[in-house]
């Protein structure tokens, strides 16, 4: 497979850059910082569109799907508080970028995508990066039970509820994260399981995402 993986000083430098444009937006997890100082986002893009690698924005990934913004990015992982060795469930690979930081930061991942072209790509590039997730296909409203249960679980797409199946597949001190709203506009919202059946949510900033689309979202 002919992909072009360079990670010059031109691409080292934006990256800089960026992790201090991110730590003034208020993103202040060493790790996190870290972890987007370290994984090549130009990888994610096509050459021609290296340029646009290291901005603050979202980018189209094809199938009408995004990669997500590195704000948006840094802000779910801080929120995830993510320690060595947890197991972390992430809904919406998309491109691989946010599995990728995950894995920086010392997660197991279980990362499961709909469409089937995204999924086909990043089980193809990212062992290639060297990076080891465990990579599903199919419909991720529903988490995945069989690997239950799960020290954390993120969401990656902008969901209408959030799914009661998926909050049992948390561990009890485990931390949800997903961006809950309508088609236009969600809040973030993270949920810690503080008993087997005691929940605290807190909802945070506004974000756009893609849809999550499933049995149980839109
Ligand atoms: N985290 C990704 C990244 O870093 O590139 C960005 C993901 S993109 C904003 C959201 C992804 O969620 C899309 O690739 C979309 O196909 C996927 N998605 C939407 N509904 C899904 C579902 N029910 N199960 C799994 N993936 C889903």
């Amino acid at each position: 497979m002919a992909y072009k993986f360079v990670d010059n000083y031109r691409e080292r430098g934006a990256r800089k850059k960026l992790v201090e444009h991110l730590k003034g937006r208020g993103i202040e997890d060493q790790k996190v910082l870290e972890a987007i100082g370290k994984v090549p986002r130009h990888f994610f893009f096509d050459e021609t569109f290296w340029n646009q690698a290291y901005r603050d924005i979202a980018f189209p990934i094809g199938d009408g799907q995004t990669i997500s913004q590195p704000y948006t990015v840094a802000y779910q992982s801080e929120l995830l508080h993510v320690k060595k060795g947890d197991k972390v469930l992430e809904i919406g690979t998309g491109s691989g970028y946010q599995t990728c930081i995950l894995l920086e930061l010392g997660a197991e991942v279980y990362t499961i995508e709909r469409q089937e072209s995204l999924y086909q790509r990043t089980i193809q590039v990212l062992p290639y990066m060297g990076y080891k997730a465990k990579f599903f296909l199919g419909d991720g409203s529903k988490g995945i039970a069989e690997h239950a249960p799960y020290d954390k679980i993120i969401v990656t797409a902008g969901a209408p509820f959030v799914p009661e199946i998926m909050l049992k597949q948390l561990k009890v001190g485990g931390i949800f994260v997903i961006p809950v709203g309508d088609e236009k506009s969600q809040k973030m919202v993270t949920i810690i399981r503080v008993g087997e059946n005691d929940f605290d949510r807190i909802e945070l900033d506004t974000f756009r995402f893609v849809p999550l689309v499933g049995d149980q979202a839109w």
